[in-house]
């Protein structure tokens, strides 16, 4: 059932405190930690607490945990004092959502990467 625990999913464990991650923020719908193997100085996914397989179908299921993710996007950058002001090289972040395998998702239950602290080139890899 949509928004159920699944007894494969990686980050479903994590949630469970199964498997360790470094937590930087905590709400009651959602989980902020640092990524294994960051791609940028500032580099945390934010997941749903709840399991949906990506992002679109998070929003599709339960449109406010879907907002709580952005949120805490939001606020994952806040709290890293990545800087948004000033338009040069490292200022601003990203919110990604990798949606399917070719897109490069490999973890089936949806997350934001959050990624800063360097300049990001557009069009992304
Ligand atoms: O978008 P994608 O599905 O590829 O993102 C999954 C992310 O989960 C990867 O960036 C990977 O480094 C991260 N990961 C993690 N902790 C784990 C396993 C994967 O942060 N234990």
């Amino acid at each position: 059932m949509a928004g159920e625990p699944q007894a494969d999913c990686l980050f479903c464990k994590i949630v469970a405190g199964e498997v360790p991650a470094t937590v930087v923020r905590d709400t009651e719908t959602t989980l902020a930690f640092r990524d294994i193997n960051p791609q940028a100085p500032t580099h945390v996914l934010v997941i749903p607490k709840a399991h949906h397989p990506d992002a679109a179908s998070l929003a599709a299921a339960d449109p406010a945990a879907a907002a709580d993710v952005l949120r805490e996007a939001g606020e994952v950058a806040a709290q890293e004092k990545l800087p948004v002001a000033g338009g040069g090289p490292g200022t601003g972040y990203r919110i990604v959502f990798n949606t399917g395998a070719g897109a490069g998702q490999t973890v089936f239950h949806a997350h934001a990467h959050v990624l800063g602290g360097r300049g990001l080139e557009w069009p992304p890899g």
